[in-house]
């Protein structure tokens, strides 16, 4: 009798061994995968902070290589830009170009840095209203709007708003 229950005692202690061990190894497994998260977080913003100084480094003359990735991130930035004007001019305001201020839509100037205000387009169609003379080639429509209102500025350098005070 005394036997058996040493028997079972045994077995059971040693299940709870197993057990514990095996537990023991999920906890480690899951403390070091929550590391690797934490390092794969950082080895990812670093990679983004490498990307954001290239592209304001050299976004203007981008490795022929990596030159689509880069534009990519001008013409969205671009894309970005002009929907914020454009809840901006939902909103009746437009900001100042110089000091970021927001003004009333209807004025000409900035009301705190007295920069001349620069309107942003009106939300466009992708067909020009007007037809004959823009049908020549696709992107033209884009850029003659641009052309009109604020010439050079759709062309690459627009988001650097500090850059006539360098
Ligand atoms: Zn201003």
């Amino acid at each position: 009798m005394n036997d058996v229950i040493e028997k079972i005692s045994k077995t059971i202690s040693e299940t709870g061994k197993v057990v514990s061990e095996k537990t023991k190894l999920v906890g480690e497994s899951a403390r070091l995968n929550s590391r690797i998260l934490a390092k794969e977080g950082v080895v990812r913003s670093n990679y983004s902070a490498i990307g954001e100084f290239y592209y304001n480094k050299y976004k203007d003359a981008p490795d022929a290589d990596i030159a689509d990735t880069v534009n990519e991130i001008t013409e969205a930035l671009n894309a970005i830009d002009e929907m914020k004007a454009q809840i901006l001019s939902l909103k009746g305001a437009v900001k100042c170009a110089e000091c970021g201020a927001e003004c009333p839509i209807e004025n000409s100037f900035c009301g705190h840095c007295g920069a001349k205000l620069i309107k942003p387009e009106p939300p466009k169609e992708e067909e020009p209203a007007e037809e004959a003379e823009q049908t020549e080639t696709e992107e033209s429509p884009e850029a003659a709007e641009a052309a009109e209102e604020k010439p050079e500025v759709l062309e690459g350098e627009v988001i650097d708003t500090d850059k006539t005070e360098e």
